[in-house]
Order: C-alpha cells, then sequence, then structure tokens
C-alpha cells in the first residue's frame, strides 16, 4: 500500500461513524459525568469567594462551617465522578479499539495471499498493532480529555466573563496569537504525524523480516550490517516523534507564555480595580483561581491536537487497509453445482500480474472426473500460479476455469474452498500441536482418523514413535519436522480434508525418489475416484497418470500420455530424459 494521505477529510467523521456510533449511549454516560465533573470542579471558587467575603466578611461563623462542608463535598463527588468517568471511558477507548482491530484483522484474513507476497508484513502488523494503539490513545484517552478540557475552558470562560467582562476581554485578546499559531501548525503535525506512522511500519517490517529471515542473516554473517540496518530504520521513529514533541511543546511554551500574560492583565488591571473598590477582594481572588485553572485544561488541549492530528495519519493507514478490496471476491449470489464431481476444464485462461507481465496465456486444459493428471514444465513456467486459481486465490484476467460445468466465480467460496485440496509448495504449520495442524482440515476428526490419514501420507510411524505422539507441538517453537515430514503432515491434512480435486503443487518434492513413489502410490490408491492434479519436476515418478499436460512460459505446449509424449521428442522428453541421465549419473 501507498503512503497514506493523513489531509484526507471525512477521517474523523469516518471513524465516529463506523466505530463509536455503535456506543453512543456509552458516550452520552460519559460526557454526563464529565459535565458534572467540570460543573464540580469550577464550584470551589465560587464557594471560596463566598467565605471570603461572605463568612469572613461578615463574621458569620454558621455559613463559614456550612461552606467548609459544601467544600468538602464538592470534593468528594468529583473525585467519584472522576473514577467513574475513568472507568467509562477507559473501557469504551479498548472496546471501540478492539472492534477496529477485529475488523482489521478479519478484513486482512479474507485477502489473498498474493496480497500479503506484495506488502511487507511487518507493516501490516504494525498497522494492526501500533497504529491501533496510537488510535486508542487519541479515542480513549484523548477524546475524553479534550471535551473535558475544551467543557472547562468554556465553563471558566463564563465564569470570568460574569465575574468581570473588562478582565475577561483583555484576556481574550492575549489568545489570538496562541489560536492563530496552532491553526499555522497543525499542517505540518499531520504529516510529521504520516511520516511517524510510516517510520513505524518501516521498522517492524524490518524488525519482522530479519527476524523470521534469521537464519539468511548468520548464514552470511550479517548480523552487524542488520543492527546498522536497524538504527536506519529506527532513526526515522525517533527523528519524526521528536519534532512532533518538540512543537507539541513549543505550543505548550507559547501558552504558557499567554497564560502568565493574563495573570499579568488580571493583577495589573483587577488589582486596581479592586483598589478603587469596583472589584471585591474575594472576586479578585477568584478570578485569579479561575484563571489559574485555564493553564491545565489549556495545554491538555494542545496535547490532545498533537495526538489527534497523529491519529488522523493512523486512521488513513488503517482505512487504506480496509479499503484494499480482496482481488478475489465471493459473489453473494453464487450458487454451488448439485452435484459436484471434480471435473475440470480451463478455456483460454490467461493471468497477467498486476504490473502487466503476463504468466499464463490461453491455456485449455481438461481434468475428467476421476482422473489423474500432472502438470509438468520448467521452474517459472506458471505451474503454482495455475494451482493457485484452481481455488480462487488468484482470478484469470482472461478465459476461465470452470468446475462441474460452473464458472469457479460462480461458486460460493466456501464451497470452492471445501471442493478443491490445494496442498501448497510451501508447507505451513501453525505453532501447535500435530493433532490441532491436521484438524485445521476436519475440526471433529477422531485420532484414529489422524493416524489413518498420517497412515496414507507415511508418516504414522513416526508420529508414533514421538514421546507425545499427536499431542506434539510443532511450528515455531516446537518441534521442527524435516521438510520431507512436513510435506507428509500436509499431504495427510488434504486426505482429512477430502475434497474433490486434490491439487499437489510440488506436495513430494522433499522425498527421496523411493519414498516419493511410495507416498504417491499409497495416496492414489485411497483417494480412488477423486480428481487429481499433480505438479511435478520429478517427472519419472509421475509416468503412469492418465494424461500429462506439459506447460512452457505459461502455455501448454504438449499433453498426452506418457509414452506418447516421450515418443513425440518434444520438450517433455528432452526434460525426462535430462532427468534419467542424471538419476543414472546420481546412481554411478
Ligand atoms: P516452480 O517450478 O519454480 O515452482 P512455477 O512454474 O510454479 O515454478 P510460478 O510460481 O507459477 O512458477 O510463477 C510463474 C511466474 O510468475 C514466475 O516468473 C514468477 O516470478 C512470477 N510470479 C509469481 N508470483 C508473482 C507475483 N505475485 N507477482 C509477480 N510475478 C509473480
Ligand atoms: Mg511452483
Amino acid at each position: 500500500m501507498k503512503p497514506a494521505e493523513p489531509h484526507r477529510s471525512g477521517l474523523l467523521r469516518r471513524f465516529y461513524g463506523t466505530f463509536v456510533r455503535p456506543y453512543l449511549a456509552l458516550q452520552a454516560e460519559i460526557a454526563f459525568c464529565l459535565l458534572v465533573g467540570v460543573v464540580l470542579s469550577l464550584i470551589d471558587p465560587l464557594i471560596l469567594r463566598a467565605i471570603i467575603d461572605r463568612a469572613l466578611g461578615d463574621g458569620d461563623r454558621a455559613a463559614l462551617l456550612a461552606l467548609t462542608g459544601l467544600l468538602v463535598l464538592v470534593f468528594l463527588f468529583r473525585a467519584a465522578f472522576r473514577l467513574l468517568s475513568t472507568y467509562l471511558y477507559s473501557y469504551s477507548g479498548l472496546r471501540i479499539l478492539f472492534d477496529v482491530r477485529q475488523k482489521a484483522f478479519e478484513h486482512a484474513q479474507r485477502l489473498s495471499p498474493y496480497f500479503f507476497r506484495r506488502e511487507r508484513l511487518g507493516d501490516l502488523l504494525s498497522r494492526l498493532t501500533s497504529d491501533v494503539d496510537a488510535l486508542q490513545q487519541a479515542a480513549a484517552h484523548t477524546a475524553v480529555n479534550a471535551a473535558s478540557d475544551a467543557l472547562t475552558l468554556a465553563g471558566i470562560a463564563i465564569l470570568l466573563c460574569w465575574l468581570d467582562p473588562l478582565l475577561a476581554g483583555l484576556m481574550a485578546l492575549a489568545f489570538v496569537p496562541l489560536i492563530v499559531a496552532m491553526k499555522r501548525v497543525n499542517r505540518g503535525l499531520r504529516v510529521e504525524g504520516s511520516r511517524a506512522r510510516e517510520a513505524y511500519g518501516g521498522m517492524f517490517a524490518f524488525i519482522e523480516e530479519r527476524l523470521a529471515g534469521v537464519r539468511l542473516v548468520q548464514e552470511h554473517n550479517r548480523q552487524k550490517a542488520e543492527a546498522r540496518g536497524h538504527v536506519r530504520a529506527a532513526r526515522p521513529v525517533i527523528e519524526s516523534n521528536m519534532r512532533l514533541s518538540m512543537t507539541g511543546s513549543a505550543q505548550t511554551a507559547l501558552a504558557d507564555l499567554v497564560n502568565t500574560v493574563c495573570l499579568v492583565i488580571i493583577f495589573a488591571v483587577g488589582g486596581l480595580r479592586a483598589l478603587s473598590g469596583s472589584l471585591s477582594v474575594g472576586s479578585l481572588v477568584a478570578y485569579y483561581t479561575l484563571a489559574s485553572r485555564l493553564y491545565k485544561p489549556l495545554t491538555g488541549l494542545i496535547e490532545v491536537n498533537v495526538q489527534i492530528q497523529v491519529a488522523r495519519a493512523s486512521l488513513a493507514r488503517l482505512f487504506d487497509l480496509f479499503d484494499s478490496a480482496p482481488q478475489v471476491r465471493d459473489d453473494p449470489r453464487a450458487k454451488a453445482p448439485a452435484r459436484i464431481r471434480g471435473e475440470v476444464t480451463l478455456s483460454r485462461v490467461g493471468l497477467a500480474w498486476d504490473q502487466g507481465t503476463r504468466v499464463l496465456d490461453g491455456v485449455d486444459l481438461e481434468i475428467s472426473a476421476g482422473q489423474v493428471v500432472a502438470l509438468v514444465g520448467r521452474t517459472g513456467s506458471g505451474k503454482s500460479t495455475l494451482a493457485a486459481m484452481l481455488s480462487r486465490y488468484l482470478d484469470a484476467t482472461q478465459g476461465d476455469i470452470h468446475l462441474d460445468g460452473v464458472s469457479v466465480r460462480a461458486w460460493p467460496l466456501p464451497t470452492l474452498r471445501a471442493a478443491v485440496g490445494l496442498v501448497p509448495q510451501e508447507t505451513q504449520l501453525f505453532h501447535d500441536t500435530l493433532a490441532a495442524n491436521l484438524r485445521l482440515a476436519r475440526r471433529r476428526a477422531t485420532d484414529a482418523e489422524l493416524l489413518d490419514a498420517l497412515e496414507a501420507a507415511g508418516l504414522a510411524q513416526f508420529v508414533r514413535d514421538l514421546p507425545r505422539g499427536l499431542d506434539t507441538t510443532v511450528g515455531e517453537q516446537g518441534l521442527r519436522l524435516s521438510g520431507g515430514e512436513r510435506q507428509r503432515l500436509a499431504l495427510a491434512r488434504v486426505l482429512l480434508k477430502d475434497p474433490w480435486l486434490f491439487v499437489l503443487d510440488e506436495a513430494t518434492s522433499a522425498l527421496d525418489p523411493q519414498t516419493e513413489r511410495l507416498v504417491l502410490d499409497r495416496f492414489r490408491a485411497r483417494v480412488r475416484g477423486r480428481s487429481v492434479l499433480i505438479i511435478g519436476h520429478r517427472l519419472t515418478s509421475l509416468t503412469d497418470v492418465d494424461r500429462i499436460f506439459v506447460l512452457d512460459s505459461g502455455r501448454i505446449v504438449e499433453s498426452g500420455l506418457h509414452a506418447d509424449l516421450y515418443r513425440a521428442r518434444g520438450l517433455y522428453r528432452s526434460l525426462y530424459d535430462d532427468q534419467l541421465r542424471h538419476d543414472v549419473e546420481a546412481e554411478a
């Protein structure tokens, strides 16, 4: 995805519309608590004024005690409401941001695996984690603080005007330069915020990639170089955040100055008025107390402003993720054919990558129900791409693929994915037990069924010999399986899935030729009646299939039985002979 555009309008509106609206009742409760809290926090200077002017001025003991009691009560209530509103807004913020992350995760899961090949996973992860966190800061804390600060400022302003309009007017003048400065700085803040978020994305991507590929780093003794790379990736994060905090601080310093000017005005003008008797001392004290309380909400608002501008960048990045539509779309009117048999027809199928390079061109291929077909060809000829298209990880840009007479686009995606079982070239396992990895294919499979599938894939004995058997954890921190073991596990998994069309993309390439033949024979005996497409490089293991298709530079150049193709002396023959020679040399 390209860098997000932080100036885009409607970002905040969209956020509130999509994510905050469901919690309007909660927002109303928060608003109520805030309002009460603000009112309570503005009352005490007035009580103070009454104590000085009335109770002390008139020497009224009873009033003094009553007013002091009232003061205590106000403080208690204020504390209680502060606790309540903290609880409410923390909950609301966490809840809303949880929704954002949940939606982002659900959306990311729907994107084609080919999307993840183009994007850097780390950048995506940073959108799901650190951008959501940045928003959380802004949404939970900031929004509420901003509301509370703004209310407090408004309340103070009203009280100041009421106490002495002249003083209040003079003070308002002092605020003009601050407001002008803030408006000017905001655009820059957004750009910087956006840079900071992109920088986080870049840093995450770097760390994720280098840690996932730590073997590559160690193999080439790149540790020092990659450590320097980390410095380079982290520098923009530090620089951007420094600039953000300095901009915020500069504004706060300006606010400090404005506040000092205000206090000077109060004492100079207000003091003179008190001396001349047109303002009571109590009012002056109340005025001073109120005015000195301007500072906190004011600087609060300035910080909030910085955070909101940064949050806009995060929002833009998140919405970009939401807007990256899955290339493969499920048609809501899609209906599965009445009978599924696993019959495949590719007619003039072509595929071009985004940048226009053509990988498949006018491919015609047919697999009748129950047939075992092989697809062979040089590396890079487009075999895996074709396999990915059968279960719609990619859509043809030309021609169409029919499964049981219905275009794959007209199949409901889940039904299609259940009908086609793809074992991709790179085996993927989750960090979980063997059993859990197998049960991805069939949730309710019994242990006996799991072992049965493993048996067919030639891995049952291996699993039985493990001390914890099917409960052995595999994947990242668990048992590391050998390449061939992983492949056989994937084979067992697809057997459990039991689709109508099996697509094995070099699913046995890591096995030695003898084991490969054994595993493939057992596999075929077991799935008799189902259609199978085997993609492989070891042609000697594929001689007895029902039909062989030879792919070259995205086109089917030959097809037929092994014997016929061998006699035809074309590409197949040359690939086959090469391999035979190699095998003989290897044996010699
Ligand atoms: P191999 O035998 O090595 O597995 P293959 O026949 O399976 O090769 P494919 O994986 O289908 O080949 O790739 C076909 C071509 O498409 C290759 O040239 C590859 O570089 C290119 N390719 C694959 N994925 C993408 C992508 N996401 N964007 C652009 N080009 C791609
Ligand atoms: Mg491939």
